[in-house]
């Protein structure tokens, strides 16, 4: 009910519709979407369509509009959602977590943004200068994270490819004092090959675009992409120029020096060069195919030559009793040893850029110990699930990541319903949901899920190989619903033998290509790189390799796999999320064309049903679709009643809401709570706002 919207609009609410079947919710997504109204509430939860153009919807007249305001009082937005999360921060002192979902493309970054301009816009009334500050730098790290963390794909022309959560620490003020921001598994491999029509990050193509002359010259680069390997995919300029200034800035507003900036121009052309060193076959072992490209690189990373070329063309290993000896690669594994490389540090690139960010957003916890109390809103933007004509590694993270999520919601969504009617004394039905949970299982299950037969394989020297990898999966998991291959469906020719594996995601079917799985999930570099660059003398390049002091005799410990990590990080992010009260945006990708006119039916319903939206409906609706506390409720409908205006005539808030309802004739439609009353239906919610309008 929510707002005054005229039915030309359709139900700003989905609770409202007459029949909740796909059809009718269809129909009012698309209605709604038509007319430019792209968000839509299911009681709480905002479903919010991309738009695929600029609509006069934010800014700071509309923040007035919903500062402070009850989710129902104005038209669907991102806004009310920011709005309630802050209430119940500031005014509950509860942690809250606003996590949004959705496929590649559908969104969720620019939701971010809005939510975190809405937080920023409604705080700080008294320009407290640090805070101020805070706000700026919060609000400056979306650019310089975009930049490096984000890239062209055949989905989206600016896809997130890490996922981020960030939390903004809030004061007994309500004022933001600080953040941090985690951010999760970086799709290094874009750095040595994109798909076809992608692109490298952003940031490369800043460099090139947008670096002055003379900048450029003393990094001797080209101002051409396609003269590099790594980034000869996709060239094409647009805004890249612009958008280097952009970040210069934002950078500077973070806190990084100019000889850190300098360090970073340095690092990513260093990156751009070391792809094009090539290797040939001298006997057995490699060489470097030009060395002056050997020169230019040794200068950007403040190495000695002959040390880079050592790193690139051998590698150290300890023989027996301590001693160490050089093993030169072949030209093949000289090739792979810079591909690894290059990523390695791309990677640490992005962490170190991430801890710059936060070191200029670490929250002074003064103010949290001399009031006892800080509280916090945290803000997940993580990569959407994608499917891609070939599907790796990174794929099965991001998809796995995106099956946790789902999980999460199903969860609490539920759990919070019953919560809520148990707390308040409420009797209620439960609602089936489709549950993913046997693919979380099956992913992350130990001794017998994926990831643990991915991490037995890389324990395995030497001889194991991707397509041995895939057999032990089909050898454990052949009988699980939500796994095939084409050796267990030999008939199913959209797979290739002993490459291809294929999970049943609770989003559509994903092919994997096994290919490269246990290379990305061993995630070696070696040693010698490591050394290298810790003694570089550029000051950033050395502090990223701190790893790098100890000698290869010291490195005993295998380390974590790339998947261990990735799952821990997940575990913990689940962990947060759960222990805050959550805000849900739900994003929906209207058509694959990028169009704003087009709502592909198809597609909008495939993504309607997976995230669940219906079943959200249902539940919403199968218990009470409005709930109030007493206070609030007679507050905004008193007037209506005359047992409670002008003046307040009964003894508690529940007795005169109870006085109320039976006035209009409501009473078979509630229930009484201990601190709210319960609506079922939303007429009767309707019916209230109209009698209030009409006095
Ligand atoms: P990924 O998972 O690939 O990171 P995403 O869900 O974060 O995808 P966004 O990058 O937020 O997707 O959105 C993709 C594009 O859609 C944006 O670059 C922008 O052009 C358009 N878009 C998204 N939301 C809006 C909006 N509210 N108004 C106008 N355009 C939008
Ligand atoms: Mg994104």
């Amino acid at each position: 009910m929510a707002e005054q919207e005229s039915p030309e609009f359709g139900k700003a609410d989905f609770v409202l519709l007459d029949e909740v079947t796909m059809e009718h919710f269809m129909e009012n997504l698309r209605l709604r979407f038509s007319r430019g109204r792209i968000y839509t509430y299911i009681g709480e939860v905002v479903v919010a369509v991309n738009p695929y153009r600029a609509l006069p919807l934010y800014g700071p007249g509309v923040v007035e509009r919903y500062r402070g305001r009850e989710l129902y009082e104005r038209p669907p937005h991102l806004y009310a959602v920011a709005d309630a999360a802050y209430k119940a921060m500031k005014r509950r002192a509860k942690d809250t977590c606003i996590v949004i979902s959705g496929e590649s493309g559908a969104g969720k970054t620019e939701a971010s943004k809005y939510i975190m301009q809405y937080i920023a816009a409604i705080t700080n009334p008294t320009q407290r200068a640090e805070v101020e500050r805070v706000k700026n730098v919060l609000l400056k790290s979306n650019c310089v994270l975009e930049a490096f963390g984000n890239a062209k794909t055949n989905r989206n022309d600016n896809s997130s490819r890490f996922g981020k959560y960030m939390d903004i620490n809030f004061d007994f003020k309500g004022d933001p004092t600080g953040g941090h921001i985690h951010n999760y598994l970086l799709e290094k491999s874009r750095i040595i090959q994109q798909q076809p029509g992608e692109r490298n990050f952003h940031s490369f193509y800043q460099l090139l675009w947008g670096a002055p002359d003379a900048l450029l010259a003393s990094l001797q680069l080209q101002r051409d992409p396609g003269a590099y390997c790594y980034t000869r995919e996709g060239t094409a300029g647009g805004d890249d120029a612009a958008r280097h200034k952009e970040v210069e800035e934002a950078m500077a507003v973070i806190g990084f020096t100019p000889e850190e900036i300098s360090s970073v121009h340095k690092i990513l052309a260093a990156i751009l060069h070391l792809g094009n060193v090539a290797f040939v076959a001298e006997g057995e072992t490699a060489a470097v195919a030009d060395e002056g490209l050997l020169a230019t690189l040794a200068e950007l990373t403040g190495t000695a030559p002959a040390r880079l070329r050592q790193a690139l063309l051998a590698r150290t290993v300890a023989a027996g009793g301590g001693e160490l000896i050089e093993k030169g690669h072949s030209a093949k594994e000289a090739a792979y040893a810079r591909d690894a490389c290059a990523k390695a540090i791309y990677e640490r690139l992005f962490g170190w850029i991430v801890g710059r960010v936060n070191a200029g957003i670490a929250a002074r916890d003064y103010d949290a110990r001399r009031h006892g109390k800080s509280t916090v809103i945290g803000v997940l933007d993580i990569y959407g699930f994608e499917i891609f004509d070939t599907n790796s590694f990174e794929q099965f993270c991001i998809n796995y990541c995106n099956e946790k999520l789902q999980q999460l919601f199903i969860e609490l969504i539920l759990r919070q319903e019953q919560a809520e009617y148990q707390s308040e004394g409420i009797t209620w039905q439960t609602i089936e949901y489709f549950n993913n949970h046997p693919i979380v299982e099956l992913v992350e299950q130990p001794h017998r899920g994926i990831l643990a037969l991915l991490d037995e394989a890389c324990l395995v020297a030497g001889t194991v190989t991707d397509a041995l990898f895939l057999d032990s999966m089909d050898s454990h998991l052949s009988r699980h619903p939500h796994y095939t291959s084409r050796k267990l469906c030999p008939t199913d020719k959209t797979m290739e033998f002993g490459r291809d594996f294929r999970i049943k995601h609770y989003a559509g079917d994903v092919t994997y290509s096994v290919e490269g799985f246990l290379d990305k999930n061993k995630d070696t570099l070696f040693q010698d790189f490591k050394r290298l660059l810790y003694n570089s003398t550029d000051p950033v390049l050395r502090a990223m390799w701190p790893d790098g002091e100890q000698s290869i005799t010291e490195v005993t410990k295998r380390p974590l796999t790339a998947a261990t990590l990735f799952k821990n990080s997940m575990v913990a992010l689940v962990d947060n999320l759960a222990s805050k009260e959550p805000y849900y945006v739900r994003c929906i990708k209207p058509n694959d064309a990028k169009s704003p006119e087009l709502f592909d039916e198809e597609r909008c319903r495939h993504q309607v049903s997976y995230l669940g939206l219906l079943e959200n409906v249902r539940v919403r609706r199968a218990g009470f679709a409005y709930r109030q506390p007493y206070d609030r409720f007679l507050q905004r409908y008193k007037m209506t009643c005359e047992y409670t205006w002008p003046n307040h005539l009964m003894a508690t808030d529940r007795d005169a809401t109870e006085a109320l309802l039976e006035q209009h004739g409501f009473q078979k439609d509630v229930a009484y709570g201990r601190t709210k009353v319960f609506i079922r239906t939303p007429r009767t919610l309707f019916s209230l706002e109209q009698a209030r309008a009409q006095l």
